[in-house]
């Protein structure tokens, strides 16, 4: 799809070209069946072999295959996570332990609070998130301690993770498969897919198998992990368009080089970006230096007087998405794995060409 349109959207965001071509034909005519994807049954062996495939690949991608993982893809977002969460692994006289770093870990939080006792172990609420707390003291009678990997309203990103024996639960909707962690340290992740790992319809859960054992609680089967598991993430009617975009978006990933190579690429556009924030004297970036994030650079004007003269600039110039989120303000360059180094360079002259003019 020749555009020109540089993406910077938050999520849904931008997917390569590639997989927006492939996931158009399978619209069209799926595999030259003569049918489209959306309108085959999602028992059809075809589509079965494509969720099972891409169950797989993000356990390969995460380096958790036959290490006592299932992947899963389900819906209702990141947001529903936070509540099957707390469904599953929050016991009846249990509490849960939440490291408060945004309004998505505060969601998960206030979520969970419906099914028992919830501790907020650390905050950075009181500097409107701009940092990452440190040296956190974890209560030892957790049920689990649940963090937000990368905070994508704010642009901050945990880089060291607690050590801890209890079971670490993290949301890493904005920033799975950006870097090389060892994931074998969770015993569940979820994200939604509308950043790096598809588009919106359908959330990736990646849980040790193990830790949903010791659950006795009855739980309903939609919300139940261990009965998705069993049904092979079919239990109901899977968001077989969306599964289809994850499916070629992983691919694309791994024929990239997988994480590795997306970690490098990544860090060179962050490095690109906060250079630029930290140079220019018509911007300031306020979340704390060591703990920003790879995937949104947030960054604000010193003269907010200024603020139509820039984004009439970025419009002009095919720049899309990089208003901050709309309880944050500023500006925010989200630069997921699928974001080309050149929109970032781009984006880069504008500001350099804004400072000469206007500056
Ligand atoms: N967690 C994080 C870190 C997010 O960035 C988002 C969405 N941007 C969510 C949770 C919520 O995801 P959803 O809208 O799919 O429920």
């Amino acid at each position: 799809m020749e555009t020109n349109r540089h993406n910077f959207s938050s999520g849904p965001s931008i997917l390569p070209d590639e997989v927006l071509q492939k996931a158009a034909q399978a619209v069209l005519n799926f595999n030259d069946s003569g049918l489209s994807l959306i309108e085959i049954s999602h028992r059809d062996p075809a589509f079965v072999d494509i969720i099972n495939s891409a169950r797989s690949q993000a356990l390969e991608l995460l380096n958790l295959q036959d290490k006592g993982y299932s992947a899963l893809f389900l819906q209702g977002g990141a947001s529903l996570e936070f509540v099957r969460v707390a469904y599953n692994l929050l016991s009846k006289n249990g509490t849960a332990g939440y490291i408060n770093t945004g309004s998505w870990s505060n969601n998960a939080l206030n979520e969970a609070s419906y099914f028992g006792k919830i501790v907020e172990v650390a905050s950075s609420k009181d500097k409107k998130y701009n940092y990452i707390p440190k040296n956190i003291e974890i209560p030892s009678n957790l049920d689990y301690l649940h963090i937000t990997s990368n905070n994508t309203i704010y642009g901050t990103q945990f880089k060291e993770f607690p050590q801890t024996d209890i079971p670490l639960v993290c949301d890493m909707s904005s920033d799975i498969f950006s870097r090389v962690l060892d994931f074998t340290k969770f015993d569940l992740i979820y994200a939604c897919a509308q950043k790096n790992a598809g588009t919106s319809g359908v959330n990736l859960v990646v849980v040790k198998n193990e830790l949903l054992e010791r659950i006795k609680k009855p739980i309903p089967n939609i919300m139940n992990y261990r009965k998705h598991i069993e049904r092979e993430s079919m239990y109901n009617t899977p968001s077989v368009f969306s599964v289809y975009v994850s499916y070629l978006t992983l691919n694309w990933l791994k024929d990239s080089g997988g994480v590795e190579a997306m970690e490098r690429k990544n860090r060179a556009k962050a490095h690109l970006m906060y250079s630029e924030i930290d140079r220019n004297n018509l911007f300031f970036g306020n979340a704390s230096v060591e703990d920003r994030s790879v995937m949104n650079a947030t960054f604000f004007l010193k003269d907010e007087k200024l603020a139509t003269q820039f984004n009439t600039l970025c419009l002009k110039e095919g720049i899309y998405g990089i208003n901050g989120h709309r309880t944050a303000g500023g500006y925010r360059a989200s630069i997921y794995n699928a974001m080309p180094i050149t929109s970032v360079q781009l984006l880069v002259q504008v500001m350099q060409y804004f400072e000469a003019h206007f500056g």
